[in-house]
């Protein structure tokens, strides 16, 4: 299978990596929308969150709390950040292998665009 995530999460392809366990990966976005924008991937290959199971639920979890420990290492946790999780096409969703965007160090406006 051709994903651009798992290919990171096997090390074909380089990656700016701040965290890694058996379970999920945290990663730079390469193209930064914000201060900071790092990307929370479980290592499973999970296309969309329309695809996450129930055996898949402390995965989730996990995912989230290392979205967490992401913004409190990167000083944001209390000015306050951003988690995304696009869903196919029209909310602009490109890598179809599940991400959670970690976004912060500005203003976030509201709606988002
Ligand atoms: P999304 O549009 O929600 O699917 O988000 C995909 C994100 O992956 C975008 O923010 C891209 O900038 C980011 N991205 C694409 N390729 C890479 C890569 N090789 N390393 C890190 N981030 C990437
Ligand atoms: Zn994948």
């Amino acid at each position: 299978m051709n994903c651009l995530f798992c290919d990171i999460v096997r090390k074909k392809r380089p990656a700016q990596i701040l965290h890694e366990d058996n379970l999920v990966m945290a990663f730079e976005d390469i193209e930064p929308q914000a201060p900071v924008h790092v990307l929370v991937i479980p290592k499973k290959h999970i296309p969309t969150s329309l695809d996450i199971k129930e055996e898949d639920f402390s995965l989730i979890g996990h995912l989230f709390q290392t979205a967490c420990r992401i913004a409190r290492q990167k000083g944001i946790a209390g000015r306050g950040f951003r988690l995304v999780m696009n869903c196919n096409r029209e909310a602009g969703q490109t890598v179809f292998h599940l991400h959670l965007h970690v976004l912060g160090g500005r203003g976030m406006h509201w709606p988002p665009g």
